[in-house]
């Protein structure tokens, strides 16, 4: 048997009716730009993310540009990044001009270490942005502590994180403002591109909603040079059905990530992930560390089960920044080499689970 990466045709086949019902509603209403279904849905994230606003946009990366962007963050400001994540957090600071300055993970989490901020801190230092790397929150009150004593403005990058928790209170609602990913294989995950920003501030709201717009919150008036990133209306109806498997599918991952650290817990093959006491994590990702990650992965391939690695090359390391003299990152260089995702998706069975875990053991 094949064990995929991922495999989703069972939770489309279980919703397809529904989908393609969402979808229809869009089609007849003859409002296809900014309609109901994406005003229904921002509401509806709202509230599932425990934030007063949300605003849809077209895709993560934009939910974070436009962030900042809202937040007045420009040319000259410095932007405290995390030393691994996807390339899209730092491209969002560098698509407004400012500059991302990586701050080391916590070996642990793998999110931003708290600890390491303040020497990161200048005088051009404006914003944070935490990420919720592989659906583990990072530690927020710490970051917020920081942020409240240097005035900084604080954006998580939630793209891997709906519906995960730091001490109950959910992601997107703890920084100033939050971005999202509904990218098709993100947990909760679109047919195709979206993202949403939430925020407790409505000041930030509406200016965010007036930069996806053209920078016009009356029709024809341009109160700034704004942007064309809309939620999709058709996405935002399929969003709308989606959004209510989020909860069952967090638990069946969570459910499949028990099973994969009850059954590997005395292996001595590979570091499993960790969940922090005060985290729920969600597991976009089930990411083991090992120091022959390469060769692990060409066993299990021949055991006939995929895996990937997220990410091989660290964005300070990535060509895109070159040249911009970022030193090295030891922590993150290290994730970069040791990483190895193992199979999960919330459908994966345990039959499925235990036959990577009888790979692994056999390497
Ligand atoms: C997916 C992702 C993004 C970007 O989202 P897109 O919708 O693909 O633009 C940003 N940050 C992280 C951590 C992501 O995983």
């Amino acid at each position: 048997m094949k064990v995929p990466f991922v495999d989703f045709r069972n939770s489309i086949a279980t919703n397809r009716q529904e989908i393609l019902d969402a979808m229809a509603r869009v089609v007849d209403s003859g409002s296809v730009i900014l309609g109901a279904e994406t005003a229904a849905f921002e509401r509806n994230f709202a509230g599932i993310c425990g934030a007063g606003h949300c605003v849809g946009v077209g895709n993560g990366l934009d939910a974070l540009s436009l962030s900042l962007r809202a937040a007045g963050v420009g040319p000259g400001d410095e932007v405290i990044v995390p030393s691994q994540t996807f390339i899209a957090s730092w491209l969002a600071v560098s698509h407004v001009g400012a500059t991302p300055v990586p701050v080391e993970i916590d070996p642990l989490t793998y999110t931003l270490d708290p600890n390491r901020i303040e020497d990161a801190l200048t005088d051009r230092t404006r914003a944070v942005m935490p990420v919720h790397l592989f659906g583990h929150m990072s530690d927020m009150d710490a970051i917020m502590d920081i942020a409240a004593r240097r005035d900084l403005f604080v954006l998580e990058d939630a793209a891997q994180a709906h519906g995960a928790e730091y001490k109950g209170r959910r992601a997107g609602s703890i920084g100033h403002a939050a971005g999202f990913s509904f990218y098709p294989t993100k947990n909760l995950g679109a047919l195709g591109d979206a993202g949403a920003v939430t925020t407790n501030d409505p000041v930030l709201a509406e200016r965010i909603r007036s930069l996806r717009n053209y920078g016009s919150a009356k029709k024809y008036h341009h109160d700034e040079v704004g942007f064309n990133s809309r939620l999709d209306e058709v996405q935002a109806a399929i969003l709308n059905v989606k959004l209510r498997y989020l909860a069952d599918e967090n638990d069946r991952r969570r459910d499949v990530a028990a099973q994969y650290l009850e059954q590997l817990a005395s292996s001595s093959k590979v570091q499993l992930p960790v969940e922090a006491d005060w985290a729920r994590h969600v597991y976009h990702l089930f990411v083991v560390t090992l120091d022959r990650r390469d060769a692990l992965s060409e066993h299990l391939k021949a055991a006939g089960c995929d895996s990937l690695i997220h990410y091989p090359i660290t964005p300070g390391g990535s060509g895109a920044y070159t040249g911009d003299g970022i030193g090295a990152q030891p922590i993150a260089d290290r994730l970069a080499d040791t990483a190895l995702s193992l199979p999960m998706w919330p459908d994966m069975s345990a039959q499925q689970v235990r036959q990577v875990v009888h790979a692994i053991d056999s390497f």
